[in-house]
């Protein structure tokens, strides 16, 4: 616990508290190893004395500078906004250039830059694109033939190419092959991460249509029953007053009738789109089946889950259809308030009864039914009639 607190001390202002910054400057501080794996390697050859002290700190100031540079512009959040964050192929470049200083600096042991160079190929292949890999790797080459033609001048005085040319021909195809594979393991990350991409949609759209009326966007009548069984269970565990609504679009087989299928479809879009702007955020609607919609208002009376109603009613009366403005739409819903030990099945034929009498009394009304309270000779005791 003690360890995790003083990584956070330190991690915070390292490496920022925004939480994309701290990943991408993480990612540049992964090439610390081998900054210092190769500068402890250089400076061991200094204790050796095979590389001069001025060799030695010269390759050392440079790193540093590059390291601590991309740290710190990447740690800035400048790159943020850029399409290669970490700075992933300007870093694969200055080590590329800094492996090309060593290689002409490092005498006979300049083989090993060698190393560095295919190291610096496989790593930025894990965030570098296809081509900018394959192109890393023929900057690795022509870096390698200019390091060796500069070290063949400077040990011939200006002469022709001489004895190490199989080590150039061999380290360049080497490089260009190691690029060529990278490029391709490059291909199949980014095949992986376009097929991850699909498959996460895929399973988004699975769930949708698992839980959401495919033509409203509505819950389905599934979903709306879960919904409505546990608000059922937590409004009995609480004692809270809930109610149910059942709304019918009236005279809905006329509009198919008269206009076509599509645009009794556009009908039920657009209620779907009304209800969602009038009822509360709490409210939850659900697409019972056909011109049937069936919603839940948690935590509300009677009284207060009418006016609701009676706002979306009248907003219903009002909307018309851009292409049908002589249409106008109308619905009759049966309200209920939930009663104690009342089961679902039974709350929702009392609205469904209930949402029946609303047409039989003319339609384009909400309705509620009365709420039984037992009194004190165990009769039912009927609220007034409300005005519908
Ligand atoms: P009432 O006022 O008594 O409710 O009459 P109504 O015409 O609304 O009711 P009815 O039950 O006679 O007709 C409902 C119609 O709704 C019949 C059916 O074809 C249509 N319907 C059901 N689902 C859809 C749908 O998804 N799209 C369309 N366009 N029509 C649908
Ligand atoms: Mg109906
Ligand atoms: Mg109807």
């Amino acid at each position: 616990m003690k360890a995790l607190n003083w990584f956070h001390a330190i991690s915070g202002p390292l490496l920022g508290r925004d939480l994309r910054v701290r990943r991408h400057t993480l990612l540049v501080l992964t090439s610390l190893p081998t900054y210092l794996a190769s500068l402890g390697m250089i400076w061991y050859l200094v204790h050796l004395n095979e590389v001069s002290h001025d060799v030695a700190r010269g390759l050392t100031l440079a790193s540093m500078l590059s390291f601590f540079g991309f740290i710190l512009v990447v740690r800035s959040g400048l790159t943020q906004a850029w399409s290669d964050p970490v700075l992933t192929l300007p870093h694969a470049m200055v080590s590329l250039f800094l492996c090309g200083a060593a290689y002409v600096l490092l005498g006979e042991h300049r083989v090993n830059v060698l190393v560095l160079m295919a190291q610096t190929i496989v790593v930025a292949m894990l965030r570098l694109r296809p081509r900018q890999v394959l192109g890393l790797g023929v900057a690795a080459a022509l870096m390698l033939v200019a390091a060796f033609s500069l070290v063949n001048w400077l040990d011939t005085g200006g002469g022709v190419l001489s004895r190490g040319a199989p080590h150039l021909v061999v380290g360049c195809a080497s490089l260009l092959l190691l690029s060529l594979v990278a490029k391709w393991v490059s291909d199949i990350r980014i095949e992986i991460s376009l097929q991850a991409k699909d498959l996460r949609k895929a399973v988004l759209t699975v769930r949708q249509m698992a839980t959401l009326d495919q033509l409203t966007g509505l819950l389905n009548r599934r979903v709306m029953l879960d919904t409505l069984e546990s608000e059922r269970q937590l409004a009995e565990r609480h004692g809270t007053q809930w109610c149910v609504a059942l709304i019918d679009l009236d005279h809905f087989k006329q509009v198919n009738d008269r206009h076509g299928h599509p645009t009794g479809d556009a009908v039920l879009k657009g209620f779907a789109e009304l209800a969602r702007a009038h009822l509360r955020a709490v409210d939850q609607v659900g697409r019972w089946g056909g011109e049937e919609f069936l919603v839940m208002f948690p935590k509300t009376q009677l009284n207060e889950a009418h006016a609701s109603l009676e706002r979306l009613r009248k907003a219903l009366n009002a909307w018309r259809l851009p292409d049908h403005p002589m249409l106008q739409m109308s619905f009759s819903a049966g309200l209920v308030q939930a009663e104690p030990d009342e089961t679902l099945d039974h709350m929702v034929e009392r609205a469904d009864k209930t949402m029946y009498q609303a047409k039989a009394s003319g339609r384009n009304r909400s309705v509620w039914a009365p709420l039984f309270s037992p009194g004190a000779d165990g009769l039912g005791i009927m609220p007034p009639a409300l005005p519908s």
